[in-house]
C-alpha cells in the first residue's frame, strides 16, 4: 500500500491554518514571520506545587497546537517558562529552611513527570525566571528611560496610562476601575491596579538579586516579556495561555514588551477555556481541585483523561466528571478493538484474504483491486478530513468524528475480509493521526492496575466469551454488548472474526 500520500509534508510546504486570535476575536490565517516556522510562547507553571488538571488542560491544548503544526508541515519552536521566584515560593522555601533551588527542584520534577504522564511532548526551551534576571533588568531600564516606568517605594512600576492600547486583548475598560481597587489577585501588584510592579524591592532576609534600584526580584509579568524576547525575538508568532492569563498577565506582557521595543509583540493570541469539575469551577474550598496524583489514586486512566481533553475544543469549557472520563474510556476501547483486529490481519491472521491458495487467483486479484480502490478512499478521507479539522482552529472534535467514520467503515470491511496490506495501510493511517492525538497506542500508556475484583482467569474469560458468542448468535445485542463491556472493564480486548471470537488481555 502506498504510504506516501499525505504521510509526510516536505519542508517549506506547510499547509494553511486558521486560528482564533483573542486580540481580533476572529479566525485568522496563521502567517508566520518566517515561512514554515512558528515560534510559540506558552506561560508555564509556578513551581511551588503540582499543577491541577485545569493547568494541565492548558498545557495539553498547547501540545495539540504544536503537534498539529508539525503534522501540517511547520517547524515549531516552543518556549515555556518556569516561574521559580514568586511570593509563595519564597514563603515555602523560608518555612522549609531551603534555598529557592532546593525548594523548587521536586516541584519541577513533578511538573515534567505530569506532562510526560499525559503524553505531552517536551517544548524546545524551559527557561527559568531566575536564569534571566539580567534580561528583565534590561527591559525595565528601557521602560524607565522612555518614561513608561518609575521607581517608588516598594520597587519599580509600570505607568499604564502611558500605554493607550492597554486593555485591547481583554476588552477591559480601566476607566471603570476605581483607582485603588484590586481587580485581580496579582501578588506583585500594588493596591492601585492602574500600575503594576516590574521590580519588587526585597524585604530583609528575602532572596534577592542586585539591580540599579536596589536588591529585589522581578515581577511575574516581566519574566515572560524577557524570556520570550530572549528565545523568540521582540515580535513572534503565537502566544498561548489559559483564559485566566488574559488579564492582567497578558495585558501587562503586551504593555511592557511593546513599550520597551516600540514593536508589535505577538501576532496571534490563543487561549484555552476553563476546566470545570462536576459543573463547578475548581477551587480549594470546594475540594475539587484535582491533581494527577489524586486521579491516579482513584484509579482513573490518564490515557482516558488525555482523550477527554482532546475531545473538547480548546475554546469550550470541559466538564470533568466520572461519566465524561468513562465515555472517553469507551471511545478508546472501540479504537483499541479496531487496532487489535487490524494488527491481527496485518500479521497474517485468519481474517487475511491475501496470499492464499492458487485457485481462482485471477478472479480474486481483480476483486482485490476493486476493493483496494474503495479502501484507498477510506484512507484518504481520514487523512484529508483530519488535517482539514486541525487546520480549522484545531477542531479536534471534527477530527475525531473523521476518525470514527474511519473506524466504522474499516470495521465493516474487516467483516467482509480485508487484505494484509490494506490492514497495514489502515494502521499507518492511524499512526499518522496519532502523531497529534497521542492516545492510540495502548502500549505507550501504563495504565493503573485494575482492581483485584476485575481480574479474571482464562477459564472465566473463555466462559464469558462463549456466553457473548451465544448472545450474538441469538441476535441479543444488548446482552452481547454488556458482556463485552464486562470483559473490557477487566482489561480483555475482543476481536470478532469470521472464525469466532478471539481475545487477549490489554
Ligand atoms: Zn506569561
Amino acid at each position: 500500500m502506498n504510504q506516501g500520500k499525505g504521510a509526510a509534508t516536505p519542508a517549506g510546504s506547510a499547509e494553511p491554518v486558521r486560528l482564533h486570535n483573542t486580540m481580533s476575536r476572529r479566525l485568522e490565517p496563521l502567517r508566520p514571520l518566517r515561512a514554515g516556522e512558528v515560534g510559540i510562547y506558552t506561560c508555564g507553571p509556578t513551581v511551588y506545587d503540582a499543577p491541577h488538571i485545569g493547568n494541565l488542560r492548558t498545557f495539553l491544548f498547547e501540545d495539540v497546537l504544536r503537534r498539529s503544526l508539525h503534522l501540517l508541515g511547520y517547524r515549531v519552536t516552543q518556549v515555556m517558562n518556569l516561574t521559580d521566584v514568586e511570593d509563595k515560593i519564597i514563603d515555602g522555601a523560608h518555612r522549609a529552611g531551603q534555598s529557592i533551588a532546593e525548594f523548587t527542584a521536586p516541584h519541577v520534577d513533578e511538573f515534567f513527570a505530569d506532562l510526560a504522564a499525559l503524553g505531552i511532548e517536551p517544548a524546545e526551551h524551559y527557561p527559568r525566571a531566575t536564569e534571566h534576571i539580567d534580561g528583565m533588568i534590561e527591559l525595565i531600564e528601557a521602560l524607565i528611560e522612555q518614561g513608561y516606568a518609575y521607581t517608588a517605594e516598594g520597587g519599580v512600576f509600570f505607568r499604564i496610562d502611558r500605554f493607550e492600547r492597554y486593555g485591547r486583548l481583554s476588552g477591559i475598560d480601566l476607566s471603570q476601575v476605581v483607582r485603588g481597587e484590586r481587580v485581580a489577585d496579582d501578588e506583585y501588584g500594588k493596591d492601585d491596579v492602574r500600575d503594576f510592579v516590574l521590580w519588587k524591592s526585597a524585604k530583609p532576609g528575602e532572596p534577592s538579586w542586585p539591580s540599579p534600584w536596589g536588591d529585589g526580584r522581578p515581577g511575574w509579568h516581566i519574566e515572560c516579556s524577557a524570556m520570550s524576547r530572549h528565545f523568540l525575538g521582540e515580535t513572534f508568532d503565537i502566544h498561548c495561555g489559559g483564559v485566566d492569563n488574559i488579564f492582567p498577565h497578558h495585558e501587562n506582557e503586551i504593555a511592557q514588551s511593546e513599550c520597551a521595543h516600540q514593536a508589535p509583540f505577538v501576532r496571534h493570541w490563543l487561549h484555552s477555556e476553563h476546566l470545570m469539575v462536576d459543573g463547578e469551577k475548581m477551587s480549594k474550598s470546594k475540594g475539587n481541585m484535582y491533581r494527577l496524583a489524586d486521579l491516579r489514586q482513584r484509579g482513573a486512566s490518564l490515557r482516558a483523561l488525555r482523550y477527554l481533553f482532546l475531545s473538547v475544543h480548546y475554546r469550550r469549557k470541559i466538564n470533568f466528571t466520572d461519566a465524561s472520563l468513562d465515555a472517553a474510556g469507551s471511545a478508546l476501547r472501540r479504537l483499541d478493538e479496531l487496532r487489535f483486529r487490524l494488527e491481527h490481519v496485518a500479521g497474517g491472521g485468519p481474517d487475511s484474504t491475501a496470499d492464499g491458495d492458487a485457485g481462482g487467483e485471477e478472479a480474486r486479484q481483480s476483486d482485490d483491486r476493486a476493493d483496494a480502490t474503495g479502501f484507498q478512499e477510506v484512507l484518504d478521507a481520514l487523512r484529508r478530513d483530519f488535517r482539514a479539522a486541525l487546520a480549522d482552529d484545531l477542531n479536534l472534535s471534527a477530527g475525531l468524528a473523521a476518525l470514527f467514520r474511519f473506524v466504522k467503515e474499516t470495521n465493516r470491511r474487516l467483516e467482509a475480509g480485508l487484505e494484509t496490506r490494506q490492514a497495514a495501510a489502515a494502521l499507518a493511517a492511524l499512526a499518522e493521526v496519532d502523531r497529534v492525538l497521542g492516545v492510540l497506542d495502548p502500549e505507550a500508556w501504563l495504565e493503573p492496575t485494575q482492581s483485584a475484583a476485575a481480574w479474571l482467569g482464562d477459564a472465566e474469560i473463555e466462559a464469558l466469551v462463549e456466553r457473548r458468542d451465544a448472545a450474538r448468535a441469538e441476535r441479543d445485542w444488548t446482552e452481547a454488548d454488556r458482556l463485552r463491556d464486562e470483559l473490557s472493564a477487566a482489561g480483555v480486548v475482543l476481536e470478532d472474526t469470521p472464525g469466532g471470537t478471539l481475545w487477549r488481555r490489554s
